[in-house]
């Protein structure tokens, strides 16, 4: 069986990646601190269970599972903590991806699949944000990523490194057979606070920011199933492996929704109403993020099949009342 390493492999994106990985014929290798991730999620291939902080960690997995790929998503991921404690985005997210980066080098495992985002891009009123945005991130999560994709670039002049780098935009819905789902602790994204709020998990829904620049006043967000994006991790993978080189591509559908016009489809698709609260701006959110690029599209062939706003929340909404992980 072929191995890919995959880092956070117990997370949200990173467990759907192992299935999709799986599916494909890979065997998916999980390396994971489950400091954010479920060892329950773990469901498709081996599980290490490891620091990117300690590189002895890292070298023993390779040792052992000899790799051709790396899929790298394990990371800090929520804009607002990256804001207060910044140390900590750097440290983990920066300190750990070099550990992963030089260890893969030394290892001879020279493909590596990078979860990164659209937060790299930051906030660039009425610009299509395609591959070649710049690149001017407003939080220290944002900023985290872009210093791993200098990384990766400068180990492909280096090493030979070769990279398929994700921008992914916002990733939401779950696995639709309910193997596995979106499960943080705390939860900080916007569909599972709205599902939590619809059923009364808690009082209501806070909208961050109603006097922002846009139709409706909230910020506007490409959303994307979790599915459609594990889906072009393998396509990129397979990229890697055909020898076709470094690239990066956008993960969006190019459809911007505001916070309100996703707490009206989650209305329409629950039945439910949604109590919610007109709150203050969250530090660190752009006003608008949408993708503007098919390059997924055109060139890995990519092809999104349930990444509309009805489908991802009502892919949420079932494993929301469904599927959980022992904690
Ligand atoms: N949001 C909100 N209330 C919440 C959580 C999120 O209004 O409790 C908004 C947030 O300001 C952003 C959008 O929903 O405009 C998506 O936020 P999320 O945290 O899901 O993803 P992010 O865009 O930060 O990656």
């Amino acid at each position: 069986m072929t191995n890919v390493l995959v880092t956070g492999g117990a997370g949200y994106i990173g467990s759907h990646a192992c299935k999709a990985l799986a599916a494909a014929g890979f065997t998916p290798v999980t390396f994971d601190n489950l400091v954010t991730g479920w060892r329950d999620a773990v469901k498709f291939g081996p599980f290490v269970e490891g620091n990117l902080l300690n590189r002895d960690q890292i070298d023993a997995a390779f040792a052992q599972y000899q790799p051709v790929a790396v899929m790298h998503f394990a990371a800090l991921s929520q804009v607002g903590d990256s804001m207060t404690q910044p140390g900590l985005y750097w440290r983990n997210n920066v300190e750990g991806s070099l550990n992963l980066i030089e260890a893969a080098a030394e290892a001879g495992c020279l493909n590596f699949v990078f979860s990164s985002t659209c937060a790299t891009y930051g906030d660039q009123d009425n610009v299509v944000l395609d591959e070649n945005s710049a690149q001017h991130p407003i939080n220290a999560y944002g900023a985290s990523k872009r210093a791993i994709e200098d990384i990766l670039r400068d180990f492909d002049v280096a090493h030979g490194m070769q990279s398929v780098i994700f921008r992914y935009f916002n990733v939401a819905g779950a696995d639709p057979e309910g193997e596995v789902g979106e499960f943080h602790r705390p939860e900080t994204h916007l569909i599972p606070l709205m599902l939590d709020a619809i059923d009364g998990k808690r009082d209501a829904l806070t909208v961050f920011g109603t006097d922002y620049d846009t139709p409706d006043g909230t910020c506007i967000r490409d959303y994307v199933h979790v599915c459609d994006l594990v889906d072009a991790h393998v396509l990129g993978l397979q990229w890697l492996l055909d020898g076709k080189g470094g690239r990066v591509f956008n993960l969006g559908t190019g459809s911007g929704f505001s916070v309100r016009e996703v707490i009206t489809h989650s209305r329409e698709v629950t039945n439910r109403a949604v109590p919610i609260i007109e709150g203050n701006r969250r530090p660190g959110d752009c006003t608008k993020l949408v993708s503007g690029s098919s390059r997924a599209v055109a060139e890995l062939g990519w092809n999104p099949k349930r990444s509309t706003l009805s489908e991802m929340i009502s892919d949420a909404w079932r494993w929301h009342q469904t599927g959980h992980y022992d904690t």
